[in-house]
């Protein structure tokens, strides 16, 4: 356990870095949200700063939008046409800093986001079912998360995992699965996990109660719409969240134990050399809108296949039951030792 100290030091440092690099949009977008008591991105769309409303602003385990160079700007309306069918919607967290940006508060603005009293209704659809042939209680097994998409590097990441027969759990952004409902549905049809991770990357911390539901039950109403289930596990945008709000979502919660922090060094070898460091019980965070971890994908699954793991769903490492309130990940491994 000694190992992990470093780890979660690592991830309280860069979500303190991320925090003080993108407090500004974030601190715009939680007041305007906080004064009209609505959903944020209506709100800061409506103020007219679009950098407020992007997935980023809120972040805090992410700054993609605080990191310039990152070679997104290459994302053409082909590309996003392509895979959406939405020409102009490209709804990329990638595009941050680019011209591509403010495409990304497009979706904001549009009439699927206005605030709506159905966003806080549960929806009918029930929870994903993971069935999973792998029992982690008897064969190590490593969880490979990917967070921000889908987007245009899903489908390539999708085609590895496959490849390999490897699972994995992909925590999803409402405004990118307006953006690529396709990829969504392909994700499901891999035997892929869903994951909510808030309507619009929305930093939780700085909602309300309500707002925050609302966060969430948006995303689980889209998918329900979708795909016809719902998403177990959260992440929350930044991870951090006091043990009181964890227990008020009722929801199981899913940090990660290995920060590859692919957004960070867009790094392709050093995704894969971190990533392949993940020990059995980890859960290992990555992103699946950056070229460099998409590229990364097949040698990490090689690695960690070569070394027996099993590559599996959050609910095959974690089981059918999560403990709500807690938030796995941080240290936390199946029958361990529960962290708040
Ligand atoms: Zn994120």
């Amino acid at each position: 356990m000694a190992r992990r100290t470093p780890a979660v030091a690592a991830v309280g440092l860069a979500a303190a870095l991320a925090l003080s690099s993108c407090a500004s949009a974030g601190t715009t977008r939680a007041d305007a949200s906080a004064e009209s008591g609505l959903a944020s991105s209506t709100t800061a769309s409506a103020t007219g700063a679009p950098e407020a409303s992007s997935p980023e602003a809120g972040a805090s385990e992410h700054t993609e939008g605080a990191l310039p160079g990152s070679g997104s700007a290459s994302a053409t309306p082909s590309e996003a046409s392509t895979a959406t069918g939405e020409p102009g919607a490209t709804g990329d967290p990638t595009a941050s800093g680019t011209p591509g940006h403010a495409s990304h508060t497009a979706p904001a603005s549009s009439a699927t986001q206005t605030p709506d009293p159905q966003d806080t209704v549960a929806p009918t659809a029930p929870a994903q079912s993971i069935k999973g042939g792998v029992d982690c209680s008897k064969v190590p097994c490593v969880a490979l998360t990917f967070d921000d998409g889908p987007g245009r590097y899903t489908q390539q990441i999708l085609d590895a995992l496959t490849a390999a027969k490897a699972k994995a759990t992909f925590f999803l952004i409402g405004t990118q699965i307006k953006a690529y409902p396709q990829l969504v549905k392909a994700e499901v049809a891999a035997g892929m996990q869903l994951g909510n991770h808030t309507w619009d990357h929305a930093d939780l911390t700085r909602l309300t109660h309500a707002q925050q539901l609302a966060e969430l039950t948006k995303v689980d109403r889209e998918l329900a719409g979708l795909v016809g289930v719902t998403p177990v596990f959260l992440r929350p945008p930044g991870g951090a969240l006091d043990k009181a709000e964890k227990l008020a979502l009722k929801r199981p919660i899913a940090d990660w134990s290995v920060d590859t922090e692919d957004w960070r060094t867009r790094n392709t070898a050093q995704t894969i050399k971190v990533a392949s460091s993940a020990k059995p019980g980890d859960i290992v965070l990555m992103h699946d809108i950056h070229a460099s971890t998409a590229a990364a994908v097949p040698q990490i699954v090689k690695n960690l296949q070569a070394k027996g793991y099993h590559l599996v769903t959050l609910t095959e490492l974690i089981g059918q039951h999560p403990t709500l309130g807690i938030a796995y990940g941080w240290g936390q491994k199946p029958g361990g030792p529960k962290h708040s």
